[in-house]
């Protein structure tokens, strides 16, 4: 497989990463995770939009490569024109002695990025998801797409264990987001879903389906539920890039909702799929 590695595409063997790199010793650096559909990037503006923020967040101050001179970077050395897929990139606070402070002159950043293949989920079809409720006990900047992952890593295997495919975090069971996908639930005919706050990321996903629901004239609440009012909800069901729009039907082991998905998820899912293939805009 060839990499981007700080302005060149190389073999992957060929990418030496320094062990004083910040993101390797730190977790100190940012990423993004890009869907292509038939060759073409979906909402990068927007991933570009949510990485600056993220590099500004942590006080990332120097040059580094944008999103589409990766991609485009990548593509050129694609032995088969990529079809579905994703692309991923970090840029890490770069190398540097070991110190907690940023390096002081600053130096310059790390840059990481790959393609892979990654099929369109059937999202009329596919198998509901069964998920587990697990303590947030992540820090409280998660609107930083932060590289240092253990939190969620922890609560992904967690969730894992007992037997499902997402953990559904909670603070004091007020519910935030998933390990890696936001949650919405369909409460009494309107669509909730936790505010873009420090509390969550604020998925790409998330808001392109709170556009395609607000646009259809559905009831939209940016207000967190609780765990309580989930397990009651009518609907159930997470967003984010590689998932898209993934109905649940259990929470807990409990069942949620109905036993397919239920009626504005459909709705939505649909609407995804049209926007998606270009039928509709956001
Ligand atoms: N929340 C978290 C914690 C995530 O890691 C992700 C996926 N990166 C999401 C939500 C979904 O975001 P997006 O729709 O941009 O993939």
């Amino acid at each position: 497989m060839n990499v981007y590695w700080n302005g060149e595409v190389v073999p992957q063997e060929q990418a030496k990463v320094n062990p004083l790199d910040r993101g390797f010793l730190l977790g100190d650096g940012i990423y993004e995770v890009v869907r292509i559909y038939q060759g073409m990037a979906f909402e990068l503006e927007a991933h570009q939009e949510r990485f600056d923020r993220s590099a500004q967040r942590i006080g990332l101050l120097q040059e580094y490569p944008r999103l589409k001179v990766v991609l485009d970077a990548l593509m050129a050395q694609q032995s088969d024109q990529l079809m579905d897929g994703m692309l991923y990139l970090q840029t890490s606070r770069g190398v540097a002695p070991r110190k907690h402070f940023f390096p002081n002159p600053p130096v310059a950043p790390s840059t990481f990025g790959f393609l892979s293949p990654l099929p369109r989920p059937d999202l009329m079809n596919r198998a509901m998801a069964r998920s587990t409720s697990v303590d947030d006990r992540r820090w409280l900047d998660c609107d930083i797409k932060s590289i240092s992952l253990l939190g969620a890593v922890m609560a992904a295997q967690k969730a894992q264990e007992t037997g499902s495919v997402e953990a559904i975090l909670h603070r004091d069971g007020r519910v935030t987001e998933g390990s890696h996908t936001n949650v919405f639930a369909v409460i009494d005919g309107v669509l909730r879903t936790h505010p873009p706050d420090h509390w969550i990321l604020n998925g790409i996903t998330r808001q392109v389906v709170v556009q395609l629901a607000r646009s259809r004239g559905m009831s939209v609440l940016e207000d967190a539920v609780t765990l309580e009012e989930l397990r009651k909800a009518d609907e159930l069901f997470l967003t984010g890039t590689t998932v898209e729009i993934w109905p649940v039907s259990h929470l807990d082991g409990l069942k949620v909702g109905g036993q397919a998905p239920g009626e504005l998820t459909c709705q939505l899912m649909k609407a995804f799929n049209e926007r998606v293939s270009g039928k509709v805009d956001a």
